[in-house]
This record gives C-alpha cells, structure tokens and sequence, in this order.
C-alpha cells in the first residue's frame, strides 16, 4: 500500500527497451563466433556460420511450408547439429519449439501431439518407426521432415514427408536482421514447449518465452554457477529434448562455446571417447549416465574437463567423489525441473567451505545448492501452506518463484499446482538452511511413511549407493499392515559381485536410523529407467506389485 502511494514520485529509468530474444543468441554467435565448431558424433564437424546459415534457410523454408507465427514445430530427434539449427530458427521467426521425449509410449506420444497440435514434425530418420505407426492418430501434423542421422531407415513413401537437407537447400536464405523483426511486447512470445512426463495424470505443457529462456540462459552462464566461457567444449550429455538440454546449447551459443553433440547413442565407451577426443570441458547429464561412466574413467585422458553437472534426481555423493578422486573433478549438484528452464538450484562449496573438513565438503556437495540469481525458493508446510524456517532441518514442500519458472501450464487448469500468491508448488520435499544451501529430502510421492515417521528414500539411497558394489539404487515403498509402508531396496550389483543382503544392511547400519532399514533387498541385472534416463520408481512399485 505505502509503495503504492510513492509510486507517483518514481521515475522511469532512460535505458533502451530492447527485448530478450533468442534471435539475438543466433545472431551473436554468426556475429562474433563464426568460426567455432559444432561436432556430431557420426555426423561431422561443422560451425556456427554454416549452422546460421542453414537456420536462415530454414526460416524461409518454414515459411514456404505454410507455418505460421506461433504455430508449434516439433522436433522427435537426438542432440545433433541440425536439430541445432531447429532450436534457432523455429524461435528466431516466432514459431514455438516443441522438443519431444523420443522415448515416450505411443499413447503420450499421440496424447501431446495433439495437445500441443503440433503442424511440423522434425524427425531423425532412425527415430520414423517409433513415431510413423501413430501417423494416422496424429491428424494435426500437416508436414513431416526427415533429419539425416548416418541411418537408412526405409523413409514411407507419403506426401506429407521431406527431407530437411532438401529443403534447406531450395529455400533462399532469410537475409535481414531476425532480432529486429522482434518487438519489446514480442520477448513474452512463445518460443519453446516441453512437456513434463506425467506421472500423475497427463504429461502437462510447460510454455517458455523468449525472456525466460535468455534470463535462464544468462543464469546459467553466470561466472560461479556453471559459468560458460568461450573456450569451453560443451557436451550436453542430457538431450535436447529434455527441458532445452538444461539450457547448455543456448548457453554454449551465447558464450561462443565449441559444441559437441552425442547424437544417438548413449553407450559409455562412446561419451567417453568422444569427451577425450575433443576435449571437453564442460558436460551434463543425468546420474544414471554417470554412474555408467565411472568405471572406465581412468583409461581415457578426460584432463580437460573443468565441470561436470549432474540433476534430474540426487546425484550419490559416493558418485560424486569417484570422479573427484579419478579425475580431480566432482560432479556439480544441481536441482532443477521442467518447470523451471529447467535451472533452479547449483550446488558445490563456496568460501565459507575451504576451511572445511574433507567430510564436511563432502556433505555440502551433497546438497542441491543454493538458488540461481534471480530465483527464489522457500519451503511451507504440507498441511498448512506456512513458510518454514530456514534452519536446515524443517523439511516442507518447496516452493519456487522466478522470471524462468512456469506461471501456468500449456491449456489445462494449473490452479492446484500454483500457491495463491504465484509460487509454483514442486511436489519435492527439502530442507533449506541459514545460508540458503536446498537439501531434497525426497519427491512428496516418493517419501515413505513408516509408523507414522519419515523415511527419505533419497537419503537412504544415497547411504546403499556408497557401497562399492552397489551400482544403482532406488528404494521404494510396500504397503505394511503395521506400519502402513515398510521400505524395500531394488539394487543392481557390479557384476560378479556376491555381495549380501545382509552385508548391505551392515554397511548402512552406521549411517541410517534403525528403523530406516529396508525390510528386503531385491537384487536385479539394471533398473528400469524413465524417458528422461532416470531410475524409474513408478516401473518398480509396479513390478513390485505385481510380483
Ligand atoms: P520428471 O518429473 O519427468 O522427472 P523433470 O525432469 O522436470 O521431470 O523432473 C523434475 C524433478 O526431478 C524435480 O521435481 C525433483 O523431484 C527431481 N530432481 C531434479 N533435480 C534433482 C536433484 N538434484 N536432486 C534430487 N531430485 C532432483
């Protein structure tokens, strides 16, 4: 009300009302790093000229094909060079990306396409058969342009199919300015759509602007936090379809990074030949790739890298030390979700920990982190909504508010998912303490209560996984006459290895309270993992089930 009434006395500041566009990531890099290099596994190196190049006939090929402003072009593709230029040229002339999750079922496939009703699908020629057998449930898609991936996938033969290669060579290359088709209203435009995976309900759309992207991609890129240069080589890991790649393409773009792209495979051996041979410095990924890559670390030379980041869920510290200890670099916590860009919280030990003992450093990297600029988090109660303490030990849902988080989702009433002064609610349980370090005690739908009482499945998680033949694990609720849920540890093993129940009860015993203890052990070859690369607790309660 006060600053209401002073409102009359402010003054507008004098500065040049210029709005945040992706158009001017594109721009910046064919501008000032023409000559850095994009690299796709398989796929051939190429640079940022060639890239702008080919998105400004892409442009015009949109235009050809009949897309309209603020229409939705989707891409169905691996992290690749042309779907590079696709995250360039679809938002550059106002258009909406819709990057979808290629390994989705069929059903939530079909659901978001026509949710989203996308006009253009973009798709990796290996990926047709996963997505050409929905075709006839799919009849908002108008056209379907196929990406060359090295395969030789048979193409159907329809008329509604391109090729992208074909395309972009017919079509005249859009020769003006694209930032300066954009207006200061125009920065809130659309200018990318993903969809979170629904695991209860529907997936949801998650709408981003063109601010929020470039606010986002600025936080990233803050010295401190990721902290992109132009002499890194940025290998985003985590793919493009999964929130923007985490913002690692744009951030790369804008600070004149060499990029190299994985393309489809996802085996060890190859991320890790291809992190020596290019000499990355900065890649992302979810821990599940990790761990897959700790074993081999040491037969490859990976001395140029400087930061690793891991989210999507806790990365083990066990995990995180591994890499600390074999290539003198830990893997960078981070705490985000599709709602929020998807960069909310990075981790990692500031000033104050340099002091530390080696245990405590441990534990802080451990922790989420603390807040991006520009975001803000706060904890309340489940019950009552009430803000909670900062004090590192009340646990309450968190709740976030930020110029990148979502306000609402795409099309469907949000009301419940959002508190009555806009923060959005993240369904995840953590504790925040007096110098604002997020600690995720655990997913409100994945904690388990036990005789009235919390058990963190994260904590308990993160204690199994630090057992040395522990490859993955992920500790799931059974229903419990007595206790109303009893916790049971789904484990896969290194193999060979002989390893107990009974010795991995012993090995958590110091660490846990008694009663955290998993009633069973259930040991299996792998887990089964989301879309995303997660570990997959929805699969293993269902299994459980079932069993
Ligand atoms: P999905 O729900 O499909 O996994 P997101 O990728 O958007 O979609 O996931 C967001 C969720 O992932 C968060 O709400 C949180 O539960 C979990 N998560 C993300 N980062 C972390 C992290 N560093 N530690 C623990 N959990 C995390």
């Amino acid at each position: 009300m006060r600053l209401e009434r002073f409102r009359g006395d402010a003054m507008d500041g004098l500065m040049q009302p210029r709005p945040l566009t992706i158009a001017h990531i594109l721009e910046r890099a064919e501008r000032l790093f023409a000559h850095k290099e994009i690299v796709t596994a398989g796929a051939g190196r190429s640079t940022y000229a060639e890239v702008a190049g080919n998105t400004r006939r892409l442009a015009t090929a949109l235009d050809s094909l009949g897309v309209l402003p603020g229409a939705r072009v989707a891409t169905f593709a691996s992290n690749s060079r042309r779907h590079l230029e696709l995250y360039l040229g679809v938002p550059a002339t106002k258009r909406v990306l819709h990057s979808i999750n290629i390994r989705l079922p069929a059903e939530h496939l079909e659901y978001i396409v026509n949710h989203a009703e996308d006009d253009v699908v973009f798709v990796d020629r290996g990926l047709l058969p996963r997505i050409w057998p929905s075709v006839d449930r799919l009849p908002v898609v108008r056209h379907w342009v196929v990406l060359p991936d090295g395969t030789d996938t048979p193409i159907p033969a329809d008329p509604r199919i391109s090729g992208y290669d074909e395309l972009i060579s017919a079509a005249e290359p859009f020769a003006g300015s694209f930032e300066d088709t954009f207006a200061l209203a125009d920065e809130n435009l659309a200018a990318g759509l993903c969809y979170t995976s629904g695991t209860t309900g529907p997936p949801k759309g998650v709408l981003y602007s063109h601010r929020s992207t470039i606010l986002h991609c600025l936080g990233t890129l803050a010295a401190g936090l990721i902290g992109l240069c132009e002499s890194d080589v940025v290998l985003p890991i985590v793919p493009m379809f999964h929130a923007n790649a985490w913002g690692l393409p744009y951030g790369a773009m804008m600070a004149g990074a060499a990029l190299v792209l994985p393309g489809a495979s996802a085996e060890p051996g190859h991320l890790l030949r291809l992190m020596a041979a290019e000499r990355v410095t900065v890649a992302g990924a979810v821990p599940t790739v990790w761990t897959s890559l700790a074993p081999e670390l040491r037969a490859h030379d990976l001395s140029a890298t400087r930061f690793l980041l891991g989210g999507g869920s806790a990365v083990p510290p066990a995990l995180s030390e591994t890499y600390l200890a074999a290539i003198g670099v830990p893997i960078t916590h981070s705490w985000g979700m599709t709602e929020v860009s998807p960069v909310g919280v990075i981790g990692g030990t500031r000033t104050q920990h340099r002091d530390a003992t080696a245990a405590d450093q441990v534990a802080v990297r451990a922790a989420q982190g603390q807040p991006l600029p520009l975001v803000n988090v706060r904890i309340a109660d489940v019950e009552t909504g009430e803000e909670l303490p900062r004090d590192g030990r009340a646990v309450g849902e968190l709740q976030v508010a930020g110029p990148w988080v979502a306000g609402a989702y795409f099309r469907v009433d949000s009301a419940e998912s959002f508190t009555e002064d806009g923060w959005l609610r993240t369904g995840d349980l953590a504790t925040i303490d007096a110098q604002g370090y997020l600690r995720l005690v655990d997913r409100m739908k994945d904690l388990i209560k036990s005789g009235g009482e919390w058990i963190s499945s994260v904590e308990l998680e993160a204690a199994i996984a630090s057992h040395p033949d522990v490859v993955e694990v992920a500790v799931i609720a059974r229903p419990d006459p007595r206790w109303m849920e009893r916790p049971v540890a789904c484990v896969a093993l290194r193999e060979g290895s002989a390893t107990t129940a009974d010795e991995l009860r012993r090995h958590i015993t110091p660490m846990v309270a008694k009663w955290w203890l998993p009633d069973e052990f259930v040991f299996m070859a792998t887990l089964p993992k989301t879309g995303t690369g997660k570990l997959s607790k929805i699969a293993l309660r269902e299994s459980a089930r079932t069993a």
